[in-house]
């Protein structure tokens, strides 16, 4: 039997599965948690503790028909710069509760395009995040930078600030490929940026490739991955194209014939996965490559990788408090969502009140359902000692978890005394074995196709 054949006895082909960025999925969030729970939550930190924070900022200037992030189009500055005036304000309601003597070990801009921001709003916001929680000397912060949407004075601003890490979206640099998703970014411009990064003395890039776009084939998708290595990032995310248009309207613009078969998929992802790794990356988790002396690469061998809502981490901090719109926070008790509207989220700012409309508290089996869920994602195991190490008590139900998932691929699993490991060839799977964990799947949510 082909490894093709043996995935698509498991349904790797039609299925779907989410991506378990956290668990329980942010479609089982309810609005039974609110501002009380979040400002509980802060204020039950750990003083002297490290935490990290991850401010969302929700627009660009053009919108890419790929791209399913909540994010709004402009023109100008100036829905921009109430924005801006609103995470101030948010940034100021913290402050009021926040323990004394915390740290930020991760600080993460994304979005949409937080470098629309000009260079004096980026200074402003960035030294009023910092005022409110000191990055540790160690600390990392990174930010997502549109090479369309960068300057020198931009540059200098976050470089100021300490930014130490730049993330670059690529998704594919074949014109017509980028003419079908709506992105038009050519090679020389996104080289350009990432030279223009390292001048500023950031050495550590990430960058975002795509696979299963339309018009994308194997010739094309060597020839970008190639373009990509001669960059020369620390890190890269290879992550599948989810095609869900009836979730992000914008994805009906993408001629859905000219999208590659699941099949032509896993093969693309092959393709790049055995080019970047013949380039010298390591392969961390289901989608994500980084040079060995990365943190990511160092934090997969030593098992400190984790799983968080940017995707992987080499970031350990059990807290994570989102910032702007849509934002959502982590806490040992739950997860605590931001309005998504940026209306109603500035509308709960203005009246001194923090945002959150939506989250989960944690109950009954959610730890140790999804410390499963996240070592499998990272490691492609479960290691039985350290996941009752990591909740420091022997579940009751951990032995039946395991074996549940071993009955469902039981021809590509293996299962003994340490517990559940998926050989290499059961890998693509990976979300699908992570599924059959989720005590919440079918409850709700159409996800995108498992591979
Ligand atoms: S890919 Fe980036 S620039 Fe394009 S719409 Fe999405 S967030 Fe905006």
């Amino acid at each position: 039997m082909t490894h093709f054949s043996q995935l698509a006895q498991f349904g790797l082909f039609d299925a779907r599965a989410p991506r378990y960025t956290s668990y329980p999925t942010a479609p089982h969030f309810s609005t039974a948690v609110g501002e009380r729970d979040f400002e509980g939550w802060v204020r039950a930190i750990k003083p002297g503790s490290q935490i990290s924070l991850y401010m969302h900022v929700p627009f660009c200037r053009r919108l890419c028909w790929f791209c399913a992030c909540r994010t709004q189009g402009i023109s100008s500055d100036a829905p921009l710069r109430a924005y801006a005036k609103t995470l101030l304000a948010e940034i100021d309601l913290l402050r009021g509760i926040l323990p004394k003597g915390v740290t930020l070990s991760h600080l993460h801009w994304g979005g949409g395009t937080p470098t629309l921001m000009p260079a004096a709003m980026i200074a402003e916001v960035g030294q009023a995040i910092f005022s409110l929680v000191p990055l540790a000397k160690s600390g990392a912060f990174s930010v997502e930078v549109d090479p369309n949407e960068i300057d020198a004075a931009r540059l200098r601003a976050l470089t100021d600030l300490g930014m130490n890490r730049a993330s670059i979206g690529v998704q594919d640099f074949d014109p017509e490929v980028q003419a079908a998703i709506g992105r038009n970014q050519p090679f020389y411009l996104t080289r350009q940026v990432a030279d223009m990064i390292r001048d500023a003395g950031i050495s550590a890039l990430n960058v975002d490739i795509l696979f299963g776009l339309p018009h994308q084939t194997m010739a094309r998708m060597a020839g970008s991955v190639m373009q990509l290595i001669s960059l020369a990032p620390s890190r890269v995310a290879l992550y599948g194209y989810a095609h869900v248009p009836w979730i992000s309207r914008r994805q009906q613009m993408i001629p859905a014939a000219a999208l590659p078969t699941p099949q032509e998929r896993l093969r693309l992802f092959e393709l790049a996965s055995d080019l970047l790794a013949g380039a010298g990356y390591v392969a961390v988790g289901i989608d994500h490559f980084a040079l060995p002396d990365d943190g990511m690469a160092r934090a997969a061998k030593t098992g400190q990788l984790r799983r968080n809502f940017q995707g992987y981490t080499d970031d350990t901090a059990e807290v994570l408090i989102g910032l702007g719109a849509s934002s959502i926070s982590r806490f040992s008790g739950g997860y605590a969502q931001n309005a998504s509207r940026t209306a109603d989220y500035a509308a709960a700012i203005q009246n001194n009140r923090f945002s959150v409309h939506r989250g989960h508290i944690f109950w009954q089996d959610d730890y140790l359902r999804g410390a499963m869920i996240e070592q499998l994602m990272c490691e492609f195991r479960i290691d039985r000692a350290r996941i009752i190490q990591r909740l420091g008590y022997t579940p009751a139900a951990l032995d039946g978890l395991l074996q549940t998932s071993f009955d469902a691929f039981k021809s590509v699993l293996v299962l003994d005394a340490e517990g559940l490991k998926l050989p290499p060839v059961a890998r693509p799977l990976t979300r699908l074995i992570a599924q059959s964990l989720d005590a919440y799947v079918g409850t709700k949510a159409q996800h995108s196709a498992a591979i």
